[in-house]
């Protein structure tokens, strides 16, 4: 694999637009052309994994649902758990939530309370950061089992939206930009 300005562009193409999806006025990125791309897929993981030996992190933590695909990809190879945050109501232990914004009313995500040991060292992530809202709670979840985040990383950032102030004190990273 090369990390090279090409290898980044060859991943933006393969991530399709699909206007007006799920309603009228978004531009959807449907990163299933990538998924299915082996070569991309596997340079995708590598590229995410960058920045971390081996060893250095106990856990990746991936968000309901596309997080979960890049999320335990990158814990394999960096020989960490994973850890999924949920949409409310899906994960069957004891679990702590979090609320947060949508454009219209609230949504709700869920941890595990037993899922990170305090002080555990953690990647979070998610397949695409937008508002942010998403980004922030799930955040929040992971401070709250008194987890340390290394790193809240994306493979795809919409700047226009300007999420990343949601995440402020945060190192973050995203792999392509639109
Ligand atoms: P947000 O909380 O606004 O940052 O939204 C992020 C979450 O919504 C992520 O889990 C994304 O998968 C999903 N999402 C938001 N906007 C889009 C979009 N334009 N295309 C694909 N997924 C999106």
């Amino acid at each position: 694999m090369n990390d090279t300005p090409s290898a980044l562009a060859e991943i933006k193409q393969a991530i399709r637009n699909v206007p007006d999806f799920p309603k009228p006025g978004i531009q959807f990125k449907d990163i299933t052309p990538l998924l299915a791309n082996a070569r991309l897929f596997s340079n995708t993981i590598e590229l995410l994994c960058n920045g971390f030996k081996p060893g250095s992190v106990d856990a990746v933590v991936g968000i309901d649902a596309r997080g979960f695909i890049f999320a335990a990809a990158v814990a394999l190879r960096l020989g960490a758990g994973f850890v999924p945050i949920r949409k409310k109501g899906k994960l069957p232990y004891d679990c702590h939530e979090q609320d947060y914004a949508l454009e219209y009313g609230t949504a709700t995500i869920a941890v595990h309370t037993d899922a990170l040991k305090p002080g555990a060292r953690v990647i979070l992530m998610d397949d695409l950061l937008a508002t942010g809202g998403t980004a922030a709670a799930a955040a929040a979840l992971v401070q709250r089992l008194g987890a340390q985040i290394l790193e809240i990383s994306f493979l795809i950032e919409l700047s226009f939206l300007a999420g990343r102030k949601k995440l402020a004190g945060y190192p973050v990273r995203s792999l392509v930009v639109f």
